[in-house]
């Protein structure tokens, strides 16, 4: 599927003058994503844990997208890396991370996939926001978009529900040699696009990191993730691991 990178270009700043991966570049969201963004942080909508299912999906299909690729001899089979699922919790970071070892992504599809709206159900999210807002948000019944989040889902950008910060850190299976990037956002405005810190270790694949509101602090906790996960992780057909064991 065809998508542009149309991310407005707002800065760049190096941190070692002649290390081209040390360059920091900071892009505006799309107009509409941003709209997104700003229903789905504020939006007073309940059935926030759909986050995890969204993001786990979106694992899964990058799990799918590795295994096809690696069958057409696209991409290597011959490494070890399993093709799973990994989660971790951490109650004292207040933090939730989902891994895949899936195709990953490069800086361009950080841009067009997460910088931009792509999937039908999130473009018709907005078609219907903006009727609203056309109609008088004051006036409809349902100022936040609660109804419609749950009607169309919001993918990726639901991990906002849940976080005031996400980070993104992925290695393409299609560039083994590629530094791992990280994209950084609070979900407002802008986003950031970096190499890796060397520390940080990053596999073929890519990991959300979800810095939780401190409202949203059970997501960190083991026992709610598993909660969670039991309800529908028998149909994701790669397997979850949630601290270390098997789900
Ligand atoms: P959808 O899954 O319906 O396409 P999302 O908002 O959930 O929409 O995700 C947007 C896009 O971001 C995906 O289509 C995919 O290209 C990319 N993406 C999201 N998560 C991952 C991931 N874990 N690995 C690789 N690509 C991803
Ligand atoms: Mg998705």
């Amino acid at each position: 599927q065809a998508r542009s990178s149309n991310g407005t270009f707002v800065k760049s700043f190096s941190t070692a003058a002649d290390e081209p991966s040390d360059k920091k570049e900071e892009i505006e969201f799309q107009a509409e994503t941003r709209q997104l963004l700003d229903i789905v942080t504020h939006s007073l909508y309940t059935d926030k844990e759909v986050f995890l299912r969204e993001l786990v999906s979106n694992a899964s299909d990058a799990l799918e997208k590795l295994r096809h690729m690696q069958v057409s001899g696209e991409a290597s089979g011959s490494d070890d890396i399993p093709l799973e699922i990994r989660i971790t919790t951490d109650e004292a970071s207040n933090t939730l991370t989902i891994t895949d070892t899936g195709v990953g992504m490069t800086r361009d599809d950080l841009v067009s996939n997460l910088g931009t709206i792509a999937r039908s159900g999130s473009k018709a999210f907005v078609k219907e926001m903006q009727m609203k807002e056309s109609m008088g948000a004051e006036n409809t019944p349902d100022p936040f978009g609660s109804g419609i989040i749950g009607k169309f889902g919001v993918g990726f950008y639901s991990g906002f529900m849940v976080a005031d910060k996400v980070d993104v850190r992925s290695k393409p299976a299609t560039d083994t040699e590629a530094d791992p990037l990280v994209w950084e956002s609070t979900g407002t405005g802008t986003y950031t696009i970096s190499a890796l810190d060397q520390d940080i270790r990053q596999d073929r694949g890519t990991s959300v990191v979800l810095h939780l509101r401190p409202d949203m602090a059970k997501y960190a906790e083991e026992s709610s993730i598993e909660t969670i996960l039991k309800k529908y992780s028998n149909f994701v057909g790669f397997p979850i691991f949630l601290n270390g064991k098997r789900v």
